[in-house]
């Protein structure tokens, strides 16, 4: 990531602090075993009109994660200068939620439980889980007595067809503040970086929760 000093980009200052506090983040998700080796791709939006964000690097190493791993990209999810490589090929997701949603950040895990709870509820289109005082912690929730929809989606390599799909289940489920995107992983998104952390947190518990209670998968050997 390379600082910027022409008009209409975000000022150098801003790019740091918030490259700072994105790979804090990101590190913090890493030492929790939710983004090994490349997996996981991470945003934040330092801009919204037009639509600028910080993405993390395609094929970066989380564990060895850094501001220059971070790429600044627009609206269209190119990068603003050339010469700072390619973002995540997932970035038409995270420029597609965050137009949908107005999130602030938006953050993709690749844990164990979302991947194993994605696969299971599938064929459903998603799972509801609630009774939980942890729900709480999403917004928009006052209650353990609540519930919430977790939406999932059948993964795509076509990353800008993925999104599409992405951007009709938002609408459908409004009050989501999370998706699984099947056999791959879990998108959060919040008004801000701390929200979002927050809000992956919280899914990553009740994914655990949701995968505990599954009964074992019989692996045909
Ligand atoms: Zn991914």
């Amino acid at each position: 990531m390379r600082a910027r000093t022409s008009q209409g980009r975000p000022a150098d200052a801003a790019v740091a602090r918030g490259a700072e506090a994105l790979v804090d983040c990101i590190q913090r998700f890493h030492a929790r075993g939710l983004c090994d080796g490349t997996g996981g791709n991470f945003s934040l939006v330092l801009e919204r009109e037009p639509l600028q964000m910080l993405v993390t690097r395609s094929g970066s190493d989380k564990g060895r994660l850094g501001a220059r791993d971070l790429v600044l990209v627009g609206a269209d999810g190119r990068p603003c200068d050339l010469a700072d490589g390619a973002p995540s090929n997932e970035t038409p997701l995270h420029v597609a939620i965050a137009q949908a949603t107005g999130a602030g950040a938006v953050l993709h895990t690749h844990s164990v439980w979302g991947t194993l709870v994605s696969e299971h509820f599938r064929s459903a289109g998603g799972f509801r889980i609630g009774g939980y005082e942890m729900i709480k912690g999403l917004a928009g929730v006052r209650s353990h007595e609540d519930a919430v929809f977790v939406p999932i989606v059948a993964n795509l390599q076509d990353r800008v067809a993925l999104a599409t799909i992405v951007v009709g289940v938002l609408e459908a489920h409004r009050a989501a503040r999370g998706l699984l995107v099947a056999g791959h992983g879990l998108y959060a998104w919040g008004r801000d970086l701390d929200e979002a952390r927050r809000h992956v947190e919280v899914h990553e518990f009740l994914l655990q929760l949701a995968g505990r209670r599954l009964p074992l998968v019989r692996f045909e050997g």
